[in-house]
């Protein structure tokens, strides 16, 4: 019997499905996908084949106020009546925070809600709705295994230099340190790159996550050694709407000097800073070097800038560099933000094949002659999440 794979990817206002077949030992076959979308405004649900074409649609034009719960049990009655006959036999979760102790994806029971639900605090844009699809399935599919993968889980690796703020103890043992994110794509880029050239996977590589958010890690020997978001998902470069490294002195002052109140400062932050606060003119990379504003290209500039300062910072921490790799959105899909990012970092020893860059298909992009490899790898976290759920079925049936 062919095995059905559910993986959840759930955020404030859309709930993403991908939905895998398994036959036994192959990496999981994405059978459908799709997503509610608009939750709260305008409720839109989509499937997909996995060349996109459209098996499924519907729209609550006029029932805006929709549940989470009831969106998601209509896109699990679409999923169980399009298994393709297979047998819907486990559902792995993207979950944002998995505090200090999860380096592995974890089969969820009771104990392991209640301490997911704590952690709350550390994430609470994000884990609510993370956990929320956790309950709508126990309900409809009671005995369903789930499993939740960690975001956070990859950089448990991360030495304590690594994960410490300079604050006072008491503060570091509440929690308050470096937890890095985006780990679940990182692990899915140190596989493909261990099988694309294993000797580098084996040394010292940065790879750039560049999509709306944006992040950077440094994994030396397969293992991430130090990332550039930290305590949350607002650190390090800046992203879309977000700042990225700030000195917290401007919250400060944003505080004290100008009385704005946290949400205040909560929306500037992660909404209304980034590309588009920069540029003030839109969030997208692919508007920005389109656009002839000079505040568009600055915001452009930099991004890139950021990015090249943070891939030196990586390369200390990892007493070098062997390959750099781009991902996500950005960093698959502009060969110009790749160039200037390489173009900076020519004092690493990189060197960019433009013609390579130019290409929209080439995986390696770097000069014959650079001591650096460079690599443009897809990433597909939802992947990654399929084969951790999978491995932890296994496990339960040894
Ligand atoms: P998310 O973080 O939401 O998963 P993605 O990884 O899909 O995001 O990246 C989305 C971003 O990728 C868009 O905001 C856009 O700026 C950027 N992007 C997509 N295609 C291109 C392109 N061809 N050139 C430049 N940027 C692009």
């Amino acid at each position: 019997m062919r095995e059905g794979i559910l993986v959840i990817n759930a955020g404030s206002s859309s709930i993403k499905f991908s939905l895998y077949v398994s036959n036994g030992d192959d990496s999981p076959l994405l059978s459908s996908k799709g997503q509610v979308e608009g939750i709260n405004v305008a409720p839109h649900f989509i499937a997909k084949s996995p060349d996109g074409a459209v098996l499924a649609e519907d729209r609550w034009p006029d029932e805006p106020g929709l549940s989470h719960e009831a969106l998601f049990k209509h896109m699990i009655g679409w999923i169980e009546s399009h298994l393709d006959g297979a047998e819907l036999k486990v559902a792995g979760h993207r979950v944002v925070h998995g505090g200090s102790q999860y380096s592995h994806p974890m089969l969820i029971n009771d104990d392991l809600m209640v301490e997911l639900e704590q952690l709350v605090p550390l994430a609470p844009l994000h884990q609510p709705h993370n956990l929320a699809p956790i309950r709508a399935l126990a309900k409809v599919h009671p005995g369903l295994p789930q499993v939740a993968c960690f975001d956070t889980a990859f950089h448990r690796s991360n030495p304590w230099v690594s994960q410490t703020f300079a604050l006072p103890r008491a503060l570091t043992g509440e929690g308050v340190k470096r937890y890095g994110f985006h780990g679940l794509s990182y692990e899915y880029i140190s596989r493909r790159l261990a099988k694309l050239a294993p000797a580098q996977a084996r040394g010292r590589v940065a790879v750039a996550h560049l999509g709306s958010g944006a992040s950077m890690c440094a994994i030396k020997g397969g293992k991430s050694v130090a990332s550039t978001m930290g305590f949350t998902a607002l650190d390090g470069l800046p992203m879309g709407t977000r700042t990225g490294t700030l000195d917290a002195g401007v919250v400060l002052y944003l505080l004290q000097q100008k009385g704005m109140t946290a949400k205040e400062i909560e929306t500037l932050l992660y909404k209304q800073s980034g590309l588009l606060g920069v540029s003030g003119l839109n969030n997208d990379m692919r508007v920005l070097l389109e656009s002839s504003e000079p505040h568009a290209a600055e915001a452009v500039e930099l991004f890139t800038y950021r990015i090249a300062r943070e891939l030196g910072s990586l390369a200390a921490a990892m007493g070098g560099l062997d390959a750099l790799v781009f991902t996500a959105g950005i960093g698959e899909h502009s060969p110009p933000v790749r160039a200037r990012v390489c173009h900076l970092s020519e004092w690493l020893g990189i060197r960019l094949d433009e013609a390579a860059n130019a290409d929209g298909d080439a995986e390696l992009i770097s000069a014959l002659d650079s001591k650096v490899a460079v690599w443009v790898i897809p990433t597909d976290e939802e992947m990654m999440i399929a084969e951790h759920t999978r491995e932890v079925l296994w496990s339960l049936r040894d």
